[in-house]
């Protein structure tokens, strides 16, 4: 049965630009502050940012089993916790009060005035409090890419890559909501040909052009999700760039992964987009060219989605540089995978944790979702509008990833993803 709120019918008494991200179709969540210090959990249509705090203290949530102060909220945890069934009902409600022929806000200019804000004159924030962080590896293009600069051709694709969702456990405390300025990280570097490593900013900044999706409480320590229940947990999705140090990452991933070259900051989009309102746009990922074990075997078809990607770069001057284009659907490894995976041996997935999906490359070069494999190590630069170079990105840069599905009726986006890269700071410690 379709989603009331995802009917293509549907129209707002909110105008909606021509190939706007945001439709009465999509209605993501976030989180918001006012110009008079509100900060309050919203909704989007076409340009306008709707404050569900008090869209719900006037009673339009009515009959909905919500507490009081759902939505007046810094974060979206508390209404994640609750699960599937009220995140259908408040979006199907929302759908239903600003639908065109709904006349009971649209005839309230009270309620608007409190209700709905010019998003410009709102400031994004993060909209969950990102419990735990989890990085999946599950692009096979993008591993096997990885793995031939790093280890040569011959070991590209490790011997378990096929058989689970490589993943690391990555760090919380620095995901940050699209727009922070990113500070070039220092890092342990081992510079070419020597032996003994310096400490130094990184000159090897990079993106990793990711999805990332938000869980609901999934499981109880020690309990597992089977892969095809696993979907049901997952409240939505956002962009995601984890800023990547590749000379920090190459010398300290051994043995143990990924550490210090990653944890320095990870981005997202402000606007959660609900799997619901992905719903029509699932389709096939790639076939998985080796059956993995029975509990991460997944019957069910159309277990991707179709979300196209892309990243560019921003120079100082204002040229718009077009790096690359994408799609979600290529990854090899699928969201239930993961979450299954993830917890698989007991361990719990609570609600606000993030799962990222690594770095989505496509299939060709002008597909890849870092400038790792863009540059080919850096040996391969790229030319720039303004006639400059790069291999890995530049402090001043402005790197804007963004992403949306659409058929021939709806466009559902995800906004944009963006970072501007600082200069680092020299610790006044180092001699
Ligand atoms: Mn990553």
């Amino acid at each position: 049965m379709q989603i009331a709120a995802n009917n293509p019918n549907n129209k707002s008494w909110l105008n909606v630009a021509e190939g706007c991200d945001f439709p009465i179709q999509n209605i993501p969540f976030g989180v918001f502050i006012t110009k008079d210090d509100i900060i309050t959990i919203g909704t989007r249509i076409g340009e306008y940012a709707i404050d569900l705090g008090a869209f719900h203290q006037l009673g339009y949530f009515e009959g909905i089993p919500l507490t009081d102060d759902m939505f007046m909220q810094d974060s979206l945890n508390d209404f994640i916790s609750d699960g599937r069934k009220t995140w259908r009902l408040v979006r199907n409600r929302i759908a239903e009060i600003f639908d065109s022929k709904n006349e009971r806000l649209k005839n309230n200019l009270k309620h608007q005035e409190v209700i709905i804000f010019d998003v410009n004159e709102v400031e994004m924030l993060l909209p969950i409090s990102v419990g735990d962080y989890t990085d999946f590896y599950s692009s096979k293009e993008h591993a096997t890419n990885v793995g031939i600069m790093f280890r040569g051709a011959e070991n590209a694709l490790m011997p378990n890559w096929l058989h689970m969702p490589i993943g690391y456990h990555g760090r919380s405390s620095s995901v940050v909501v699209s727009g922070t300025k990113i500070r070039r990280p220092y890092g342990q570097i081992l510079p070419a040909g020597e032996t003994q490593p310096v400490f130094m900013p990184t000159s090897a900044m990079d993106m990793e052009l990711e999805t990332a999706f938000i869980t609901t409480d999934v499981n109880n320590l020690g309990e597992r999700v089977s892969v095809e229940e696993a979907g049901e947990y997952i409240f939505g999705m956002v962009l995601f760039n984890d800023w990547s140090a590749r000379d920090i990452q190459k010398w300290e991933y051994v043995p143990l992964g990924p550490f210090l070259g990653k944890s320095f900051a990870s981005s997202m989009s402000p606007w959660i987009i609900t799997m619901d309102a992905l719903e029509p746009f699932k389709c096939n990922g790639p076939k998985q060219e080796f059956t993995p074990l029975p509990y991460l075997q997944q019957e069910s078809t159309e277990n991707s989605y179709d979300i196209k990607l892309k990243a560019s770069v921003e120079t100082e001057n204002g040229d718009l540089n077009l790096l690359t284009e994408t799609n979600f659907k290529h990854l090899y490894w699928t969201m239930s995978q993961q979450l299954a995976y993830h917890t698989s041996n007991g361990c719990n997935v609570r609600a606000g944790d993030l799962l990222g999906s690594g770095t989505i490359s496509g299939p060709t070069k002008n597909s890849y979702g870092s400038m790792l494999e863009l540059t080919w190590g850096g040996k391969e630069p790229i030319t720039l509008k303004d006639g400059t170079k790069r291999t890995f990105f530049n402090d001043g840069d402005h790197v804007i990833i963004r992403g949306y599905c659409k058929d021939d009726k709806v466009r559902i986006g995800f906004g944009k993803c963006t970072g501007k890269i600082m200069p680092s700071i020299e610790p006044k410690h180092i001699k």
